[in-house]
């Protein structure tokens, strides 16, 4: 009898977009991507140094295992800068597990905290390595999409008019939900939750026992005065949220792939032991020049000269510009209080796709493979951000990274204008 040679929890998980859309990028020449998101801007020359400082340090030892939890130095400085922030005086060695990027900090987590049968609430549109990582867990998704609110005649929308349905979140949890997952900002709307939202949330998780897994890897990019609130600073929430970061995203280095978890000892507790048996322990190099970089972030908090208020000043710039020009090309962008990214409309927009090879591809990924091999202009096709149920619903959206130098939006913005879209 042949053996089946695959795990069966990946079945169903083998597509992947970032996967997809990279590979399209590398083969065809594209002049303008404004599709995964990085930044095409340096970090900052500070982090940079430090980075260089660690690797050529005198002794040497930088470039040898650290502590499997974290770097000593890093988790002493993210348990100072952070405690004030969550309200929580942060124990630097129960309170803060290092991670190979954001990724391995939700990894972790799905793996440490949701069991077979478990049910997992995710908000749509969602990052979408939620959903393969509660399937791999044993755990089901339970989808609820963000809901468009108001549709005022000439005026752009917001990310902030998608809002969630208080009722039918409430009817979502069941005696089976362990955990919510929340994105603030999101990855791909832009939406910064309010903290009313937040503390409906809140409410509904203490009420039916269930945890909070909240992705705030774009917690520092937050545009017009919006304000970012952890749900971990809500009262009763400390001891049943994981809320994880990417220095990635902090300091624009998304190659540095160092991230983070924070919470209370007997949840974080669980992620060590997925942690030492999985990965041990991160790159201790980037650790240390993340370390220094918050170091000196803690020094120049909220002043001007502080890495976090002027990236959030140049971001909102580029948004703007990135808005504009979608616009007067006939897209119909969102306007995203938060986040890298931003998503438009292209219902409007009038190209011949050639027809579709598979039928069920949803349009929006035709017409981006279309620019790509067309244009040479690359970005994300939004329903890639939804579950296979709700996918058709929403596949006239493209989504666009606007962490990018302006010479790129600027190329990409000629491009747009040549191309005579509404026509
Ligand atoms: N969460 C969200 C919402 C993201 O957009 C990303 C991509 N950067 C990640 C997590 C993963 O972050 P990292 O690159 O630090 O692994
Ligand atoms: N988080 C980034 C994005 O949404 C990159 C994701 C990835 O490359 N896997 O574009």
């Amino acid at each position: 009898m042949s053996k089946q040679i695959h795990a069966r929890r990946i079945e169903g998980i083998d597509k992947n977009v970032w996967v997809e859309f990279t590979q399209l990028v590398v083969e065809h020449k594209v002049n303008v991507n404004l599709g995964q998101g990085f930044p095409d801007f340096s970090p900052p020359e500070f982090a940079k140094e430090y980075f260089k400082d660690a690797l050529f340090e005198s002794g040497g030892m930088l470039n040898q295992y650290t502590r499997a939890f974290g770097h000593p130095l890093l988790v002493k400085v993210l348990a100072q800068f952070f405690s004030k922030l969550f309200g929580q005086d942060l124990d630097a060695n129960l309170n803060i597990l290092v991670t190979v990027g954001a990724y391995q900090a939700l990894f972790c987590t799905f793996q440490a905290l949701i069991d077979e049968g478990d049910e997992v609430i995710v908000i749509e549109p969602f990052f979408d390595c939620y959903e393969p990582m509660v399937k791999m867990a044993g755990g089901t998704p339970v989808f609820i999409p963000l809901r468009l609110k108001s549709l005022k005649e000439g005026v752009p929308l917001s990310s902030g008019d998608w809002m969630l349905d208080p009722e039918e979140l409430a009817a979502k949890f069941t005696a089976k939900t362990k955990a919510i997952v929340i994105n603030s900002p999101n990855n791909p709307l832009g939406k910064v939750y309010k903290k009313q939202e937040l503390e409906m949330i809140a409410e509904l998780c203490i009420k039916n026992n269930v945890l909070c897994f909240s992705d705030e890897v774009y917690e520092w990019l937050v545009y017009d005065g919006t304000e970012h609130i952890r749900i971990a600073s809500l009262p009763g929430m400390w001891d049943r949220t994981i809320s994880i970061g990417s220095a990635g995203k902090t300091f624009s280095a998304t190659g540095w792939k160092v991230g983070w978890a924070f919470g209370p000892d007997h949840l974080l507790r669980h992620l060590r032991t997925v942690h030492q048996n999985s990965l041990y322990h991160c790159p201790t190099v980037a650790q240390e020049a993340v370390a220094q970089s918050f170091q000196k972030e803690f020094e120049r908090f909220s002043e001007p000269e502080s890495y976090f208020v002027q990236l959030p000043q140049q971001l909102s710039l580029k948004r703007d510009q990135l808005v504009r020009c979608l616009t007067a090309v006939g897209m119909k962008p969102i306007v995203p209080e938060g986040g890298y990214f931003l998503i438009a409309d292209i219902s409007g927009v009038k190209v011949d796709l050639p027809e579709p090879s598979d039928r069920d591809e949803p349009y929006d990924f035709r017409f981006v493979k279309w620019m790509i091999k067309n244009k040479g202009f690359a970005t994300i096709p939004v329903s890639a951000f939804y579950s296979s149920q709700n996918k058709k619903h929403f596949s006239h959206f493209i989504r666009f990274c606007f962490a990018k130098k302006d010479d790129t939006l600027i190329a990409a913005e000629k491009i747009l204008q040549s191309w005579n879209l509404t026509n």
